[in-house]
């Protein structure tokens, strides 16, 4: 097998990995890559023809590791894309949307972009997904191809593809192992080779209670009669957001102020993540009753509503980085006032709005419009989906035998390069930090 780092390599989006066995090419993860350069990045840098691709094996739902595909599909590719249930369910919430944000970008740019795929090439791309149960190998040439849970999201799978001689392990996105919802990640046992994420490679989560942080933010918001406004990834983040405040709720450590769910997408993938009990560490019903915590908002009206009362309130809007969506409109109307607060809830890419408001930015810009910040702007990382480097190392001690060469991938250079040297010192491995385009030959 030969293995070539088509993204995700000294940063944290656009998870491609191009897997190469005799006359198969398989695509692990086909992602978009997100940021400022997003789409001259896109077209410039992704060197490979759709046509000669075979299949695409997904990880996880996340548009930085799906959201290529429909390109992908518009170009001519043909073969299968294998996923999860989950994986799959997610995706076809995931890459429609995307579309539509493609369209709306085209829009907005009066003629001088073309969207890189519309909604209907998203959904179009959906009949050539498969799902595969997980524990279940599935045949592509002579690869065999497993895929277990690994608990960083509804669906979410390790990848693992064997020749018969090596087996190689892709991470996708790794969790920790004290997360609120989702269960701990599959422990693997051995493998010859492993690509693996590094999001937090440099960092530690900090050992704080969570709740009670988030507790204190809100009665703090309240006492001022603010709303917070939380900006949030609508898979995953948004719905630890709501269990977290239902509990809050249930223990009356806040009152009983509205809260809203801002986001369609979001308000989807909430009801979907109660059809996965099996991978939650609640039950469906107890799901279902914390979904109930927030009132849903569906329609642009009602969300543009929300602005004109000034009564304490919780407002979860996406997006995440504060790139795009509802949010912006309320960041417009509630930033001004520092009564307000902003809880950013995850990691922020440079060059995101969200990144400049965490860094402590006093003017920012939406539109074209400057907007004076002086609401209070606080980000609060222990939401994260992602392992911090104690948990990536513990999550590693699992393996019984070496690992012939580790790849570490998904993270900034400084966090890949913090991890590697980690790895390195506590198991005696051989580790790169694998770099954009850089081949080599899993034997
Ligand atoms: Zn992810």
């Amino acid at each position: 097998m030969k293995i070539t780092f088509l993204g995700a390599a000294e940063e944290v989006t656009g998870s491609r990995y191009l897997v190469e066995h005799e006359n198969i090419n398989i695509l692990v993860d086909c992602g978009l890559f997100q940021g400022p350069e997003i789409k001259q990045y896109q077209k410039d840098q992704f060197l490979l023809d759709a046509k000669k691709v075979d299949a695409i094996i997904l990880t996880h739902a996340h548009i930085d590791h799906s959201g290529y595909i429909p390109f992908l599909v518009k170009n001519g590719f043909k073969g299968k894309i294998y996923c999860s249930q989950g994986t799959y369910d997610l995706c076809s919430i995931l890459l429609v949307d995307s579309g539509l944000v493609q369209e709306e970008d085209a829009k907005e740019s009066h003629g001088t972009a073309q969207p890189l795929y519309t909604k209907r090439d998203a959904e179009y791309s959906l009949r050539f997904f498969q799902v595969v149960n997980y524990q279940t190998p599935i045949n592509i040439g002579k690869l065999k191809i497993t895929l277990l849970p690994s608990g960083h999201i509804i669906g979410s799978s390790f990848v693992i593809i064997s020749d018969g001689n090596n087996m190689v392990t892709f991470s996708g996105d790794l969790s920790g192992f004290n997360q609120f919802l989702m269960k701990s990640p599959t422990l693997l046992q051995q493998t010859d080779f492993l690509i693996i994420e590094s999001t937090y490679g440099n960092k530690l989560h900090e050992k704080v209670d969570a709740l009670k942080i988030l507790a204190q933010i809100i009665n703090a918001t309240i006492a001022k009669s603010g709303t917070l406004i939380i900006p949030s990834f609508a898979v995953g983040r948004a719905q630890t957001i709501l269990y977290c405040l239902s509990k809050l709720k249930e223990q009356k450590l806040i009152p009983d102020i509205p809260i809203f769910l801002d986001s369609p997408m979001a308000i989807r993938a909430s009801n979907l993540l109660c059809h996965f009990p099996q991978e939650l560490k609640i039950t469906a019903l107890e799901c279902s009753n914390i979904m109930t915590t927030a009132t849903y908002i569906r329609t642009a009206q009602e969300s543009k509503a929300l602005d004109k009362s000034d009564a304490s309130k919780i407002i979860i809007a996406g997006s995440g980085m504060a790139e795009g969506g509802r949010v912006l409109h309320h960041l417009k109307h509630f930033i001004y006032d520092k009564k307000n607060t902003v809880l950013f809830v995850g990691f922020q890419v440079e060059g995101t709005l969200g990144y400049d408001l965490v860094h402590g930015a006093k003017q920012i810009k939406i539109k074209n419009n400057v907007y004076d910040v002086h609401a209070e702007v606080k980000n609060l990382d222990i939401f994260s989906a992602h392992a911090d480097y104690q948990e990536i190392l513990k999550w590693l001690e699992s393996f019984q035998s070496k690992v012939k060469k580790v790849f570490v991938t998904h993270g900034q250079p400084e966090a890949a390069e913090s991890l590697k040297h980690k790895i390195e010192e506590r198991f005696g491995w051989s580790v790169v930090v694998a770099q954009y385009l850089q081949s080599f030959d899993l034997q």
